[in-house]
């Protein structure tokens, strides 16, 4: 006799999120952050306050990475941006999340809670294309409806399609990334006299974060602080 497996059966011998999202073994579902023991004391989870002060002008009012840049913690972001599993930009935004209310218990205060509106460093039209999503939009959606603020997707535009930035220096960044982004016209209004948060995913030079915070400065943003989830260990160039 054939049996069928119903779909409650499915999800009792299958649950949802047993396997550890970094290396992709089998764990129960009570684990942290969906990752198995061997992964998660593989990462760090040490925050990294990031100075990103241009010739002494203040860009971010603050500005923080929640993890370092290593092997285990950047398959996270691989496997949502490359792997296309969408359904880890929430554990990630858990992951920002929890790095704040750590920063808020250590320090009494955590400014990036304070922001009005959660705005996503955009991706280029011809990347939403291939992909199908920007990374750094899911984690800011989620992060939004987490820390109870708004979220505007659409808060920057990106005006033109940059060269890879792997292979360049931080100065050849800096000149690839002069101009690429603006604040959306339309956005304007939700956006002067407020206090903005930008969220990555993955900072390396900082010229990205920069330029989109400069950017939102112009529009006359209020304050604009930054949030990310990987902070490169090569980042003082
Ligand atoms: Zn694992």
């Amino acid at each position: 006799m054939r049996v069928k497996i119903t779909e409650t059966a499915k999800n009792m011998l299958f649950p949802k999120g047993t396997y550890c999202i970094c290396c992709g073994k089998l764990i129960d579902n009570t684990r942290t952050y969906c990752l198995c023991d061997h992964c998660i004391r593989h990462m760090d989870f040490q925050y990294r306050l990031l100075n990103n002060d241009e010739e002494g002008v203040r860009i971010f009012d603050c500005s923080v990475a929640a993890m370092g840049y290593g092997v285990y913690e950047r398959r996270l972001i691989f496997s949502l941006k490359y792997d296309g599993n969408t359904y880890i930009a929430r554990i990630i935004a858990h992951i920002l999340y929890d790095c704040l209310r750590h920063i808020l218990e250590e320090t009494g205060e955590c400014p990036w809670f304070k922001a009005d509106v959660a705005v996503p460093v955009p991706v280029h039209k011809t990347k939403m294309r291939e992909r199908g999503f920007n990374q750094a939009e899911k984690i800011a959606k989620h992060f939004a409806v987490m820390s109870k603020m708004k979220t505007m997707p659409d808060g920057l535009i990106r005006e033109k399609e940059t060269d890879a930035q792997r292979a360049l220096s931080a100065y050849e960044r800096k000149e690839n990334m002069k101009g690429a982004f603006k604040a959306n016209p339309k956005r304007l209004g939700a956006i002067r006299d407020r206090k903005v948060l930008l969220i990555d995913d993955i900072y390396t030079t900082g010229a990205t974060a920069r330029e989109c915070g400069c950017a939102l400065k112009q529009a006359g943003a209020k304050e604009v602080y930054f949030l990310s989830l990987l902070a490169s260990r090569h980042q003082k160039t």
